[in-house]
Formats: C-alpha cells, sequence, structure tokens
C-alpha cells in the first residue's frame, strides 16, 4: 500500500469563510510522486505537470489535487462528504498503485490550453447558439471545463471540420462523474 499513514484537514476556503462548500486536505507521510504518472495514465482529463510533481482531475464537479505529499479536494457540499471523498480518493491512488504494472506511465505533461489559443480555432462567428455572448467567452468557458465542445453546434459544420480536429488536439475534456 502507498500511502497507509495521513492526516485529514476538512475547511472551508479561507479567500470565502461561511461558504457552503468544503474543501478537504490529506498530509500524507509518504511521497507520492511515483504514482503521479500513472493516474496521468488512467484519469481521464488529468492535467500534469511533473516538474512540479503535480496533477490535477476533475471529479463530479470538484477539483482534485495531487502533489508529492498532499491530496486535496474543494467546492463539496457538505463537510462529511469532503472527507469521505478524499478517503475514496486515496483508496483510488491506492489500488492503482497495486495495479502499476498494468499500467503504462504517462510522464507527458498535460495543461490547460490557453484561452486565446482556442479561440483561434473556434468560427468566430460569435452567433450565440452556444449561450456565450461571443467565441472568446465560450473559449474562456471551455479553458476550464465550464462548457464543452459539443456546447458549440457550428463546429459540426463540414467548413469547420480541421479546427474541430485542432480542437479535439487541445480540449481535455473531464468526464461529469470520474
Ligand atoms: S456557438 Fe460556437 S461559433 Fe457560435 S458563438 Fe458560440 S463558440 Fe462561437
Amino acid at each position: 500500500m502507498l500511502i497507509e499513514k495521513y492526516d485529514v484537514e476538512v475547511f472551508t476556503p479561507p479567500c470565502n469563510p461561511g461558504a457552503e462548500r468544503y474543501s478537504a486536505k490529506a498530509r500524507l507521510t509518504a511521497d507520492i510522486s511515483e504514482i503521479l504518472p500513472y493516474l496521468n495514465a488512467t484519469l481521464r482529463g488529468a492535467l500534469y505537470l511533473p516538474e512540479a510533481a503535480a496533477l490535477t482531475w476533475k471529479k463530479g464537479g470538484h477539483n482534485i489535487a495531487f502533489h508529492a505529499y498532499e491530496i486535496a479536494t474543494s467546492n463539496v457540499e457538505d463537510r462529511d462528504g469532503a472527507e469521505k471523498e478524499l478517503r475514496g480518493i486515496i483508496d483510488l491512488v491506492n489500488r492503482t498503485w497495486e495495479r502499476r504494472a498494468e499500467i503504462i506511465p504517462d510522464h507527458s505533461t498535460r495543461q490547460r490550453p490557453a484561452p486565446m489559443a482556442i479561440y483561434k480555432l473556434l468560427p468566430n462567428t460569435n452567433c450565440k447558439q452556444c449561450g456565450e455572448p461571443t467565441c472568446f467567452s465560450f473559449a474562456l468557458k471551455l479553458a476550464v471545463s465550464q462548457k464543452k465542445l459539443a456546447d458549440c453546434p457550428s463546429l459540426t459544420e463540414p467548413q469547420y471540420a480541421d479546427k474541430l480536429v485542432g480542437l479535439e488536439a487541445i480540449i481535455i475534456e473531464a468526464p461529469a462523474i470520474g
């Protein structure tokens, strides 16, 4: 087992005390950097920065952050839920560690694309069908997973096929439920 001992702290975000959302943090006694490439290979939509030993992943609208000696979750509706989710994530890490021989680790860096890079690949008609006033505001939301490529119906038109291929190459869409 990779993670055997850890302390859990549940709190409301310091920037928003009194918010009806909770964060939870597990401080680990073991360095889990070695498992991050395996999580990068198996968690769809994960963003990985090897040089910082940091990986983030969105699970059902919650942000999960993995660092060498810490795992954190945020934006959970209640205190118990935050702790339960965190313990579930630790189980996931331990299960992934146990079966690492079956997984090809992915050491490549994956980061969020810049909004401008997305914008350049959108149709740029500002047609508003996505519910946004402009293609650029859509790009801003797509970059942080608040919109999906499928929310832009224009991208299915044949003249934008090349742009869609480019977008699919740079957009990492998080699953609704991890
Ligand atoms: S639907 Fe697509 S083309 Fe229209 S405004 Fe939104 S992003 Fe731009």
